[in-house]
């Protein structure tokens, strides 16, 4: 195996202090075979994370820290890994154990085989509840129906992305960083290693089920406008409709005038049904319109607090 490249591990931290020392633990193993950079972006935790990485760090050059301003999320930690990454190769993984390190030798394996994006798949789900593994395949249903990339399905954040798709990604000044879809988008040769991925080693998931939801969300807006032609559509159906009505009450009233009474319900119906299709059509655009406003405010994706070593 070539080993003369850079290797960069990108860790988001988010309230890890628990997990930091068992993962460099597990870490360090197999790192020690290559010539890495251990990067921590850490998402604006609250805890003894920053801390327990600045010590780390201060004893070897090679662990560095990127600290936020305030939490930013999961996928802007990230995106700020990539973008500090110096190595050939960059792979992410999660703080808290989920995605076991010794998958890394497996996955530089494959892109030493040209690979320039390796997905981490998750074998089975058996730690994942009934409820997100359903969830999470209805979600991948969705995404792949409604928008023209195929993500694959059990692939998380854990992956290897050659320089060119780092770039790649760097290069981009969308704000709604759906990683999994532009990873994905540009069409990179990629593959799938398998791993089976283990419970959380300290402390609980960040992801509640509405901020699952959310993510779900920003992943359907911006990797497809298809919601946006159900809104045409619902509109078409719902005239039509509205049209047989008009003609069915001016009919009755001009042929049947002695059996035609108030319709109080005809009229409920008539307007339940068209509000409610009215707020959804609303609600869809707005979602596009919301995403155009952050995206025109040009805010910066997040905002660095201190680095360490880098
Ligand atoms: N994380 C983060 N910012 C957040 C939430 C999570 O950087 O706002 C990090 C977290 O520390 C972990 C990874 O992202 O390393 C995955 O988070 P978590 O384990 O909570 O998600 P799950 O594995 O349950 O999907
Ligand atoms: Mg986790």
């Amino acid at each position: 195996m070539n080993k003369n490249f850079l290797l960069s591990i990108i860790v988001p931290v988010y309230n890890e202090e628990k997990n930091i020392p068992e993962l460099l633990k597990r870490l360090k193993p197999i790192l020690s075979k290559y010539n890495y950079e251990l990067i921590f972006v850490d998402d604006g935790s609250t805890d003894a994370s920053p801390q327990i990485i600045k010590n780390l760090a201060k004893k070897d050059k090679r662990i560095k820290l990127i600290s936020f301003q305030r939490n930013f999320g999961h996928q802007m930690a990230l995106t700020c890994g990539y973008k500090h990454a110096k190595g050939d190769c960059a792979i992410t993984l999660d703080a808290d154990l989920q995605d076991p390190p010794e998958v890394i030798d497996k996955m530089i394996k494959k892109w030493q085989e040209g690979y320039e994006v390796v997905y981490g798949q998750r074998l089975d789900r058996q730690t994942d509840s009934f409820f997100k593994k359903s969830t999470a395949h209805l979600f991948y249903k969705l995404i792949n129906f409604l928008s023209d990339v195929e993500i694959p399905e059990h692939v998380a954040d854990f992956r290897l992305l050659d320089r060119k798709a780092v770039n790649f990604l760097n290069s981009l000044p969308e704000k709604a960083r759906f990683l999994r879809g532009l990873v994905a988008w540009p069409g990179f040769k990629s593959t799938i290693v398998q791993y089976k991925r283990e419970k959380r080693f300290a402390g609980k998931t960040h992801y509640s089920l509405s901020k699952m939801i959310n993510f779900a969300l920003e992943g359907i807006i911006s990797f497809s406008v298809k919601p946006l032609r159900l809104a045409t559509y619902l509109g078409f159906i719902v005239a039509f409709l509205g049209f047989l009505g008009i003609i069915y009450a001016i009919v009755g009233k001009f042929l049947f005038p002695e059996h035609w009474v108030t319709g109080w319900t005809a009229l409920f119906v008539g307007i339940m049904f068209l509000g409610g299709v009215q707020l959804i059509t609303i609600g869809i655009i707005g979602e596009y319109i919301g995403k155009i406003y952050q995206q025109v405010k040009g805010r910066p994706f997040y905002v660095i607090k201190e680095k360490v070593n880098v």
